[in-house]
């Protein structure tokens, strides 16, 4: 597996009246060919601002990247005239939002707004973009897909119009999907079937996937490695595995002791206490002290670096052997 996408010391936030407001602090990661990977968090931890900044959908008036790179296949997206970025959109960088509704023309058909992209982005004719999307259509199970081309995107039921997005995301065959909360506004059995479609899309065309999500329950399904964001910053990063086996820090526990269950007795789940900080107004030391059942003194002070084990790394005073014992020599 090779790099596909690498984030590098991505800073990004909002130019306001009083300066620059920063909001994603340095964040790097990467997305290799053929790999799903989870970008995890309570909304208000800026993953949805780094889907954005990836795709330079957010270096607006207000938004803005103030450093960092991001590499796709080694180009630095970064320095691409606005011109090749519009190109690269659709064709080699998909992106999928929460609710389809936003992304589709209420008032064009299927048909012609699927027609439109594949015309533009594979220089098909009409007839042949006509079938070529038929077929899109028919590969993310779309029944009667001749007829959904002639209908208005309200003539669709919700898990219907996020599989036609889908359909018209990936008909340019794109290297890097990313998708935002892509199940969010759907029921828990379409939200299934949505996933399971995603994985069997990823494994037929060998794409990378950035799936942006809150869900936990929604990683589990199909994510190969996970990183997980509060406060704009990464805390945690780990294959899939590891980190449901041994979440190492307090914020990863406290997302999974929310997260619902199949077959779990409880009514009431454990919910993280507080909120996330707003950017205005951060803590000292660790951003996650106050909300943290382990902090240790430090914690309020300091804010610890990301720490590696392996594969697995974590931003937790707790890895820190030394304060660790510190820590246990005081509570003695
Ligand atoms: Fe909790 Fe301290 Fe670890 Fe932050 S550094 S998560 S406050 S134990």
């Amino acid at each position: 597996m090779s790099d596909l996408l690498q984030v590098k010391n991505l800073k990004t936030g909002f130019q306001t009246e009083n300066g620059f407001l920063p909001v994603v602090h340095g964040i790097s990661f990467h997305v290799n060919q053929g790999e799903i990977v989870g970008l995890v968090g309570e909304s208000g931890s800026g993953k949805s601002v780094t889907s954005l900044s990836i795709m330079r959908l957010f270096h607006d008036t207000r938004g803005k990247i103030a450093d960092g790179e991001i590499l796709y296949k080694g180009e630095n997206l970064l320095t691409f005239p606005e011109k090749k970025m519009t190109k690269y959109r659709g064709k080699e960088l998909s992106m999928i939002f929460q609710e389809p509704m936003t992304a589709l023309n209420p008032v064009l058909t299927i048909g012609k707004q699927m027609r439109e992209t594949i015309m533009l982005h594979l220089g098909m004719s009409k007839k042949e973009a006509h079938q070529y999307a038929i077929e899109k259509l028919k590969l993310v199970g779309i029944p009667r897909a001749e007829q959904v081309m002639e209908d208005y995107p309200h003539q669709l039921s919700g898990g219907m119009r996020q599989r036609v997005i889908i359909a018209m995301q990936i008909s340019c065959n794109p290297s890097l999907l990313i998708a935002d909360e892509p199940t969010t506004a759907l029921d828990v059995t379409i939200q299934a079937q949505i996933l399971k479609l995603m994985e069997e899309i990823q494994e037929k065309t060998n794409m990378g996937i950035l799936l942006i999500t809150h869900d936990l329950g929604v990683v589990a399904e199909i994510c190969d490695r996970v990183i997980v964001m509060y406060a704009g910053r990464i805390v945690e990063e780990a294959s899939a595995v590891d980190l449901f086996e041994n979440p190492k820090h307090p914020y990863t526990k406290g997302l999974m002791e929310s997260a619902p269950k199949i077959g779990s007795k409880k009514d009431r789940l454990n919910s993280i206490t507080g909120t996330v900080p707003n950017p205005n107004n951060m803590p000292k030391g660790c951003k996650f002290a106050p909300r943290c059942p382990v902090a240790m003194p430090i914690c309020h002070e300091k804010e610890p670096e990301l720490m590696a084990d392996g594969n697995h790394s974590a931003r937790c005073w707790l890895l820190d052997e030394e304060v660790k014992k510190k820590e246990e020599m005081l509570n003695a």
